[in-house]
């Protein structure tokens, strides 16, 4: 995007308002790009007339509870075993602020981590947080490669998948979307993702906000109704680079 329709789509003036953007474990969490979801976040967010405040939450570190959007991305198992302790302790604190209707996006490792369990291939059982009621089963396939999805409420929905883990729900937990191309949630029942009041999860790397800004949008969305009552989209974003890269994104081979 050029400097001048970057000024032309930003909201003027300011409205100063600002949200918080709280990254759990970044230094750990971050597998295939998954930074990418906080710069396409804070830029959007500019872009509809909101600051950001970005809050990186480190294993040790005390839990903010103030705070507006909270994000968290993939890792390898070493990466896991480095954040588990602290999820434990912060796992209450987080279900509290889902349950008060607190935005949040997880991806992959950490997505997994938000559901009940996940069972590793020795058979150790790795406690989630349980905003999900889903678990993982790690398998020795990894499933890898371009996916497409779509969800009723956000459209298609586009990204890259690499995990080992096959993630089930138990009943009544919904999906984030289902898979049109690619493997998903476990392979088999072509679920993708999991929605529980304002959290999602997703296997979708890419990373899946800069690809999906309609999901980008309803992160914001929902963050500044929860804290002003209100959000007024600036209907004036340029996306037209952004189609261009979905549609080339489709027509590439799984
Ligand atoms: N290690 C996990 C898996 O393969 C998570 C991978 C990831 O976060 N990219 O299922």
């Amino acid at each position: 995007m050029t400097k001048q329709v970057k000024t032309l789509d930003k909201k003027q003036p300011s409205r100063n308002k600002s949200l918080t953007v709280m990254v759990l474990y970044p230094a750990r969490m971050s597998a295939y790009g998954d930074q990418g979801n906080l710069l396409a976040l804070k830029h959007r967010a500019k872009l509809h007339g909101y600051d950001t405040k970005v809050v990186l939450h480190k294993p040790g570190a005390k839990f903010d509870e103030k705070v507006d959007i909270i994000l968290g991305g993939g890792g390898q198992e070493s990466d896991r075993s480095a954040v588990l302790d602290d999820l434990s302790k912060i796992g209450p604190k987080l279900k509290k602020l889902a349950d008060s209707g607190t935005p949040m996006l997880v991806i992959c490792g950490m997505y997994q981590l938000f559901g009940n369990y996940f069972l590793t291939q020795s058979g150790d059982k790795l406690t989630g947080v349980g905003i999900f009621d889903t678990y993982t089963e790690d398998n020795p396939k990894r499933l890898i490669g371009n996916i497409i999805t779509k969800s009723d409420k956000l459209g298609l929905l586009i990204g890259y998948e690499n995990h080992s883990g096959l993630t089930y729900f138990n009943q009544g937990q919904a999906a984030l979307a289902r898979v049109k191309k690619g493997a998903g949630n476990n392979g088999r029942d072509r679920t993708e993702g999991a929605r529980t009041s304002n959290v999602f999860g997703s296997y979708l790397h890419g990373s899946i906000l800069p690809m999906n800004p309609r999901l980008t949008d309803e992160l914001i969305r929902l963050a500044a109704v929860k804290k002003y009552g209100e959000f007024s989209p600036n209907d004036r974003i340029d996306d037209s680079l952004t189609e261009k890269a979905r549609r080339a994104a489709q027509k590439r081979s799984r």
